[in-house]
């Protein structure tokens, strides 16, 4: 990738421990740049955000500010993400797509307000990313080939179909993901080099991803893609045919 080099990864517990590394690095690459600030650093993100940035800007110590999206569509306007940008953003979060609405954040424009600022923008895929990337109809860029994205996080036990207990986070650069580690020989044990939240580490959840993918492959997870699309079209259809309801997203 542009901008920062490669796209390095990490397998994770599951997608709250990705989004929580992701507004970990964010927040330590911003206090990085900015030694000695005294400053509160800032996440912002719409409301549909998912409730694990609430608890990463709980943990991590961000103010988190949300702003408002359109009913009608469950998503915000570029603008809107823009009028709150300031030197104090750490991090920006916006999903594809957003648990509340499943509806796709405009990540291409977010990105480009972001990057023309130097403000990291993470794209939350957790439910979304193993589906999207196989979805048979056309879609706007939403992931990482999207220069600004510096940072995704897609749930493997969503629709990766393993068991629960596995996530990947994906970053932009080498530089970036270092603020994700722990490291430290000041104790009298063993050197300790953590590039996630966890020490010893299960693999079982691992190795049942893997397996998985490499059974199903890119034809097996576009044919179930297609099914829950095929679903997901039908449900909409019978959802916006009664009375009273309308959907969004
Ligand atoms: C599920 C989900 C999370 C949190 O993931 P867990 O695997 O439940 O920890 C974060 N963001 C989105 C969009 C999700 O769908």
């Amino acid at each position: 990738g542009v901008e920062g080099g490669v796209v390095v990864g990490s397998v994770t517990s599951g997608g709250t421990e990705s989004c929580l590394l992701a507004v970990k690095s964010a927040r330590d690459v911003w206090r990085s740049a900015r030694a000695g600030s005294p400053r509160t650093p800032r996440l912002v993100a719409p409301v549909t955000v998912h409730a694990a940035f609430h608890k990463a800007a709980e943990y991590f110590g961000l103010a988190l500010d949300l702003v408002p999206v359109d009913p009608a569509t469950g998503t915000l306007t570029p603008a809107a993400i823009e009028e709150r940008l300031g030197d104090d953003v750490a991090l920006v979060v916006i999903s594809a797509p957003s648990y509340p609405f499943a509806s796709l954040d405009p990540v291409a424009d977010v990105a480009a307000i972001c990057g023309a600022r130097g403000i990291a923008l993470h794209v939350d895929a957790c439910i979304g990313g193993f589906a999207l990337a196989f979805w048979p109809d056309h879609l706007p860029a939403w992931d990482l080939a999207v220069p600004g994205v510096t940072s995704l996080s897609a749930d493997l036990h969503k629709y990766g179909y393993a068991p629960k207990g596995v996530s990947v986070l994906l970053t932009r650069g080498r530089d970036r993901q270092r603020h994700q580690y722990f490291a430290t020989t000041g104790w009298p044990g063993y050197p300790v080099v953590n590039p996630t939240m966890t020490g010893s580490k299960p693999a079982g959840p691992l190795a049942a991803a893997w397996s998985i993918s490499e059974a199903l492959g890119e034809p097996g997870f576009a044919r179930l893609t297609a099914r829950a699309a095929r679903a997901t079209g039908e449900l909409r259809t019978v959802v916006e045919g009664i009375e009273g309801l309308r959907v969004v997203g």
